[in-house]
């Protein structure tokens, strides 16, 4: 990794139109309008705005834990990485510079990094920036950053691809969120998305969220995991013994199965996957469930040159928008 590019970069207090400016041999930047220098610790230069909202804050916390106690790549993520992110390719990152929004622990970060990407920018407000950073230090290309995606700290028109998995859902206005990703793509730059669908999963936002609003959102992920291992164990062995074998390893979903298209999906995973997943889904303080329908809303707002709207395991949307020439 290495410091990215100053012109890339903005104040994340002052805004879009504040520039940062090379700083001197301890600080990498500063912002000239605010004053305010930025450090960099660890591979990850730290543009986190001066103040957050408990509720980010919050969430950012949960997941930073949800991230470090399952600090792992492993070589399925890759595939998954590509089924998110169809019709891209990888060799749409050639040479180009890429956001991604939403790092984690960086499990993308590491494969679009050696996708030949000039820059790829991993942005995460959680600790799991760090992993990201050291999972990618041998990669001069990417520059990690800690920032919040709702204001983020780059330039207008600044990446060439924007990518966001997993992650719009659980801020705390995802439609502001989709509006700053739109800002720093360049135009004829593409956007990708992956958002929890509300379509296919009326059980979980009637009968799991208000448990994770109420309940399990409140107590730490640190302490939240191991009382979810009874869970994890019967969902995971659900998953071996009915869902792989009926649906094929997910490569055939079955009518009278319930959620067999995605659970057959996540079938093929190890345990620790299929724990963190569980974690994940009830960890947050902030989850969306968003329609097709106001997906597609929010893409005509941008507007984009054209959009295409998947769904994904039948519980999920995949979005790719092209910003206009
Ligand atoms: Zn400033």
């Amino acid at each position: 990794m290495t410091l990215p590019p100053v012109d890339a970069l903005t104040c994340p207090d002052c805004g879009p139109g504040a520039p940062l400016v090379p700083g001197d041999s301890t600080t990498p930047f500063r912002c000239p309008r605010c004053g305010r220098v930025f450090f960099s610790s660890r591979g990850v230069l730290d543009l986190a705005p001066g103040d957050i909202p408990e509720l980010t804050r919050d969430t950012v916390s949960q997941f930073g834990d949800s991230w470090s106690s399952h600090e792992y790549l492993a070589p399925y993520q890759e595939k998954q990485f590509l089924d998110w992110i169809a019709p891209l390719r990888p060799e749409d990152f050639k040479g180009r510079s890429v956001l991604e929004a939403g790092c984690g622990k960086g499990r993308h970060t590491f494969h679009l990094a050696g996708y030949g990407a000039d820059h790829v920018y991993p942005v995460d407000l959680s600790s799991a920036v760090l992993l990201a950073a050291d999972y990618t230090k041998a990669f001069p290309n990417v520059h990690p950053l800690r920032a919040n995606l709702l204001r983020l700290p780059l330039a207008d028109a600044s990446v060439d691809v924007a990518v966001c998995l997993g992650v719009l859902h659980h801020l705390q206005d995802p439609r502001e969120g989709l509006k700053e990703l739109w800002r720093v793509l360049r135009p004829g730059g593409t956007l990708c998305l992956w958002v929890y669908g509300r379509e296919g999963n009326g059980w979980i936002v009637h009968l799991v969220d208000p448990v994770r609003k109420g309940i399990t959102s409140r107590i730490p992920a640190k302490i939240l995991r191991p009382l979810l291992l009874p869970l994890s164990l019967t969902l995971f062995a659900a998953l071996k013994l009915v869902y792989g074998p009926f649906t094929r390893r997910g490569q055939r979903p079955v009518g009278w199965l319930p959620y067999s298209a995605y659970l057959g999906y996540i079938s093929k995973f190890p345990f620790r996957e299929v724990e963190h997943i569980v974690l994940d889904h009830l960890c947050p303080p902030i989850a969306y469930y968003l329609s097709g329908p106001q997906i597609e809303a929010w893409l005509a707002e941008l507007p984009a040159a054209k959009s295409a709207l998947r769904w994904h395991n039948r519980n999920s949307w995949n979005a790719v928008a092209v910003k206009p020439g």
